[in-house]
């Protein structure tokens, strides 16, 4: 593995190895398609190749590059479930509660499909375990992998009491934990880099350094740029916790920072005493801690703190010591980076896929879990666009709760809002 300088995306360690700097040029003049999409991550992405494959006309305006937002920053941890699943099957029936499950894994499907049907180099790995802290954790798998029983299909899981978890992390900090080998993990700008060549490929129209400014709505709404305008037949907003055009939509999703340090690569001695079996790793808490070994075997180590720019010190100095203390025997290994990243954060944690009038639909606020709910909301925008709505309007008959006065005390709420978790995960 390579690295590299591109200086468009932020200094990540998924950026100095990208497998290629995308080069989209910018929108100039005015174009007419069938379905424009605003942002070019994850969702905005997986919703023009859906499309692309049922043969409609696609072209996404991207402010900055492809995979520039939390798509290419993310942890990389491919974990099955939606944010918020609960309160999604709540008023539901059983048979659409199996929907919203299934729903939960249809992602993993759609990564794995691409990645073998476009050959998208992404370091995509099997293999995922959420680590319990205390009891109440270990209480909490044990029901999870009852439920994961229940449905009858082949999660590969597995219950691991402490010393099993010592033996397979190397460390002391888990009580308990559960193995999905289900879930998994890879690059995360690698892959969107190779589902936007993919679609591209498909006819779809990719223009980066575009950032959409006005959208006028209508019969055939327009979406303008400084340099040009596209006119569609339908638009989906797909720019997460970094869109703050549409009035209707400002306050639904609170943007909340979360940070990784990446290590220097990891001798094989070091590698087989902390993960020899390759695993992504999720601690419970709010504030959850997250990591994993890259393809080139360095630490990613992500969480977040109360800290709002990105200077690769400052992130490194304040998640070294939280890194420590999972594996204190990483004491004098060297990290190379340090970055963030803005997560969309709605009220009840459910993701927000709905829409503005009859031809604008939006999908956002995956709660910091949408490596694989973005591509099964890709689906779903694609379905809708082709007026299928079934899975569709099990997300859209939640509306959205505001945050109040989010554009003027933004910082404030997000610290409130992380003492308030810290409380919760100290109980
Ligand atoms: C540090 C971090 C770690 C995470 N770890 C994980 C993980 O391990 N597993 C997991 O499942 N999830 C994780 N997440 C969450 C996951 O990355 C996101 O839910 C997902 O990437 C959201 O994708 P998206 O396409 O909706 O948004 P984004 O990837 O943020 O893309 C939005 C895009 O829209 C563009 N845009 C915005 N406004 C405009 C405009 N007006 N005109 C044109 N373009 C515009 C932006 O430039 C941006 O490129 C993490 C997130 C972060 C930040």
């Amino acid at each position: 593995m390579t690295i590299n300088s591109h200086q468009d995306h932020t200094a990540s360690y998924y950026a100095a190895t990208a497998n290629k700097q995308t080069v989209y040029e910018q929108l100039n003049g005015h174009k007419k398609t069938d379905v424009s999409v605003i942002g070019a991550g994850f969702t905005g992405i997986s919703t023009a190749l859906h499309l692309a494959e049922r043969g409609y006309k696609v072209h996404v305006l991207e402010a900055n590059k492809v995979g520039w937002g939390a798509s290419g920053r993310n942890g990389g941890q491919m974990i099955g479930g939606i944010s918020g699943e609960s309160r999604l099957s709540r008023d539901l029936s059983k048979i659409n509660e199996k929907i919203v499950f299934e729903m939960g894994w249809q992602g993993h499907k759609i990564i794995r499909d691409r990645v073998k049907k476009y050959n998208i180099k992404c370091d995509l790995k099997n293999g995922y375990i959420d680590v319990a802290i205390k009891p109440k954790h270990v209480r909490d798998l044990e029901n999870y992998s009852k439920v994961l029983d229940e449905y009858n299909f082949d999660f590969g899981q597995e219950l691991l009491n402490r010393d099993e978890v010592r033996e397979t992390l190397g460390t002391e900090k888990y009580i308990g934990g559960l193995k999905i080998n289900y879930n998994g993990h890879l690059h995360p700008l690698n892959l969107c880099i190779g589902e936007a060549d993919a679609a591209s490929d498909l006819g779809v129209v990719i223009n980066e350094k575009s950032p959409v400014t006005k959208i006028i709505h209508g019969a055939k709404p327009v979406v303008e740029t400084s340099k040009g305008s596209v006119e569609a037949d339908f638009v989906v907003l797909a720019g997460n916790a970094y869109h703050f055009l549409e009035p209707k939509l400002r306050g639904a999703v609170l943007p909340v920072k979360s940070f990784i340090i990446g290590s220097e690569p990891l001798s094989t001695d070091l590698v087989n005493r902390i993960n020899p079996q390759d695993l992504a790793v999720c601690d419970p808490n709010y504030i959850l801690e997250y990591f994993r070994l890259s393809a080139d075997k360095r630490l990613l180590f992500g969480r977040r703190f109360p800290y709002f720019g990105d200077n690769p010190d400052i992130i490194k100095k304040a998640l070294i010591p939280k890194m420590l203390q999972v594996y204190p025997i990483l004491k004098n290994t060297e990290f190379e980076f340090g970055w963030g990243g803005t997560i969309g954060v709605t009220v009840n944690r459910v993701p927000q896929l709905g829409r503005i009038s009859d031809n604008v639909f939006y999908s956002q606020g995956y709660s910091g879990h949408g490596v694989n709910v973005t591509h099964l909301a890709g689906q779903i925008m694609a379905d809708i666009v082709g007026g299928t709505a079934e899975r569709f309007d099990v997300f859209s008959k939640i509306k959205p709760v505001i945050f109040p006065g989010q554009h003027l005390f933004r910082n404030q709420l997000v610290s409130l809002g992380m003492l308030y978790y810290r409380l919760i995960d100290a109980l």
